[in-house]
């Protein structure tokens, strides 16, 4: 059924949201989601606990994870779905992936500190709930607390993309990598919010070949990252190419966030729905109350 209240993208405390995985169960459940999965960038820390909210809710649960990777020379999202959140692989590759972080952060404030902006790898430090875990967000939220911009998005703008004074290129996973580890660990993998990225059609077809070559399955087409124009050209991508389609809103905080868990668009009726084919990989809240006795 694409008619699924299915939000299978959001972000808690353990990476770059501010939402204890308690607080973003809570908010899908009392939102109407019907199948939530927690994303946390490069991480699985916050899986057992999104499991055990869910299922106290009774709120039906799909594993997930957002892994960083570089693709011709730029930083594009791979979300997995449905795995095993034990899974040694996995959790060794995404721990590799967060290596790093800390030294591109204090570069990230080095550069800002040239433009005048001090002291910000500590200040973006205050705001991290999983310290393996300093991403561009946190620094984000500190120029916004300390007055230097008004929201996030204009300290992106401002600071933080390339070209920028806070920016820093970082050489993420590389995507056959992370296809392999969310495959290899019984899940599906799906390329997140393909709109954002600045690839000419050249670059985006090299993509989406490369992903489909290494086991990649899935695209993500309804999303908050994404215009209703660019609905229709990924549900229209997803048909051509086979793939299974995602939705999800991308939820980081409140008032920061443009799309709340449970608030999007429905996925085209034309589409594939990515949980139909991990139909049998989602949490029933039984199963989880199972699983943690
Ligand atoms: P990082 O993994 O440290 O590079 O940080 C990436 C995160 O920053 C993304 O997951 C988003 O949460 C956020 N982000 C990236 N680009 C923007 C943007 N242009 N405006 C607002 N947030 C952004
Ligand atoms: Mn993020
Ligand atoms: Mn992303
Ligand atoms: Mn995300």
């Amino acid at each position: 059924m694409a008619i699924l209240n299915a939000d299978l993208h959001c972000h808690s405390n353990v990476s770059d949201g501010t939402l204890s995985p308690e607080q973003l169960a809570a908010r899908a459940s009392a939102n109407g989601v019907e199948l939530w999965a927690l994303t946390d960038h490069d991480e699985v820390g916050g899986q057992r606990r999104a499991m055990a909210a869910a299922s106290a809710l009774g709120l039906p649960y799909l594993t997930g994870t957002e892994i960083s990777i570089t693709f011709a020379g730029e930083t594009v999202h791979i979300v997995g779905l449905g795995f095993d959140a034990d899974d040694p692989q996995l959790k060794q590759g995404l721990a590799a992936t967060r290596g790093g972080r800390e030294a591109r952060a204090r570069e990230m404030a080095a550069g800002l500190a040239v433009v005048g902006v001090k002291d910000a790898f500590e200040g973006a430090l205050r705001y991290v709930g999983n310290p393996e875990l300093i991403s561009r967000t946190h620094f984000a939220r500190h120029l916004v607390e300390t007055g230097v911009c008004n929201d996030t998005y204009e300290v992106f703008r401002r600071f933080l993309v390339e070209g920028k004074p806070g920016y820093v290129p970082h050489r993420w996973a590389k995507l056959g990598d992370a296809v392999r580890w969310i495959s290899e660990a019984g899940g599906i993998a799906v390329v997140a919010h393909p709109g954002r990225y600045k690839f000419t059609p050249t670059e985006e077809y090299a993509l989406f070949t490369e992903f489909v070559a290494h086991g990649g399955r899935g695209v993500e087409v309804v999303t908050g990252s994404h215009s209703a124009a660019e609905y229709l050209k990924y549900a229209d991508l997803a048909q051509e190419l086979g793939l299974l389609a995602s939705r999800g809103s991308d939820f980081h905080a409140p008032g920061e966030s443009r799309t709340d868990l449970g608030a999007l668009p429905w996925l085209p009726g034309t589409l594939a729905p990515v949980w139909e084919a991990l139909a049998d990989r989602v949490i029933a809240p039984l199963d989880a109350a199972t699983a943690s006795s």
